[in-house]
């Protein structure tokens, strides 16, 4: 698969690059490790005329901010987020979901922004389309949807795939985004639109520039799962990420956050189910609803092979065992 030709940027800073990407209006594309755009280069699913290349750049290392809150840049690789000593002891399901991605050599390339703003999957949508007849589907900009054909053309129902989005959700994590206007700063869960059309809430001139992940409170647990069909290199059918804390007595739920990932077209929180664990005994039967109540909620989209059915199962049986995780792991109650 050769690639078309296109121009190559590599600006120095930070505010060089986004200042280029104001200037090209919308006709380049941010190149981090290139893991995932240079593949959809390749087939042709995203064609820019210009590439601003990050690769000159230096991530700065990952840093304690004065409230206790840890700020990653988001030009770092995964696998220094996996190797970093201050994000394994300040935030381990952060380097855990790191850790959950591809292979070695994806994430020795793979960075932390690429990942949060890699493109949405379907199995009609990842493949060439040059050799084939088949026309175009919505996300092509064309006039159907094959997997879901009573789909109308404002609904796209790829799913987003990211490891790293559901864990920095349930850790209440903020994204830090620099353009050329300056810094906004905006929740992990809101960089999602939900809409597999156009997946990122994100300007074509805007650069996700760090991540920052909040000091976690007393007795706070946490537990992630990726589950996939052979264990490596391989996206997730179901990513979950789980942060709980219990109150002061240590045997009340004070809160939990729950993200699910790799079902639907952005990371989901099932905001019921964690309302059912507030202020109440994390007891193994409040667990096992929570996880149930959870598997509905989400609604996962059928895909891969996956089935709604298989999906809603797995998300419940992988959940509960999480969330009993996540109590011990706060200190609450051990079987
Ligand atoms: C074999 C293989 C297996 C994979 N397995 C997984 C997996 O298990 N889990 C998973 O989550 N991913 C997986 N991926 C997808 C991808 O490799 C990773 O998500 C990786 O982290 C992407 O990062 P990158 O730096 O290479 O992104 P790039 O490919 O450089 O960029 C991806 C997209 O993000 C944009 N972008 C990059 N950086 C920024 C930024 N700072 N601000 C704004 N936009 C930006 C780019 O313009 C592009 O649209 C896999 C890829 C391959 C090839
Ligand atoms: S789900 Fe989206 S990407 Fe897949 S065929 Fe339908 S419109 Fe295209």
């Amino acid at each position: 698969m050769i690639l078309f030709d296109f121009e190559l940027e590599r600006p120095g800073t930070p505010a060089d690059a986004v200042a280029l990407l104001e200037r090209l209006h919308g006709d380049a594309r941010v190149l981090a490790g290139g893991t995932d755009l240079v593949p959809n280069m390749r087939a042709e699913l995203i064609k820019p005329g210009v590439l601003v290349s990050l690769g000159a750049i230096a991530p700065e290392a990952p840093a304690t901010l004065p409230d206790g809150a840890l700020r990653i840049d988001a030009f770092s690789r995964l696998a220094e987020l996996e190797r970093s000593e201050l994000v394994r002891a300040r935030a381990p399901m952060l380097a855990e979901s790191a850790r959950a991605v591809g292979g070695n050599q994806v994430r020795e390339m793979g960075t932390l922004g690429g990942n949060l703003c890699q493109e949405s999957r379907c199995l009609y949508f990842n493949q060439r389309h040059d050799y084939q007849f088949a026309a175009p589907c919505y996300k092509l900009g064309g006039d159907r949807c094959y997997p879901f054909p009573t789909n109308k053309r404002d609904t796209c129902w790829s799913v987003y795939m990211s490891d790293v989005a559901p864990a920095l959700i349930a850790l209440g994590a903020e994204i830090e985004i620099l353009s050329a206007k300056g810094i906004r700063r905006i929740s992990a869960e809101d960089l999602f639109t939900g809409n597999g059309l156009r997946p990122l809430a994100l300007d074509a001139a805007e650069l996700v520039r760090a991540v920052i992940v909040p000091a976690p409170a007393p007795r706070t647990g946490w537990a992630f799962h990726k589950s996939t069909v052979r264990g490596g290199l391989e996206f997730g059918m179901a990513v979950i990420a789980v942060r709980l804390e219990l109150a002061g007595d240590g045997k009340t739920c004070a809160g939990a956050r729950i993200a699910i990932g790799a079902v639907r077209e952005r990371p989901v929180r099932p905001a019921a189910a964690e309302r059912a664990l507030a202020d109440a005994a994390p007891d193994d039967a409040r667990l096992a609803d929570a996880a149930a109540a959870a598997a509905k909620e989400v609604n996962p989209l059928p895909h891969h092979g996956f089935t709604k059915r298989y999906l809603m199962d797995n998300i419940r049986v992988h959940l509960r065992r999480l969330l009993v995780r996540a109590v011990e792991r706060a200190g609450g109650p051990q079987a």
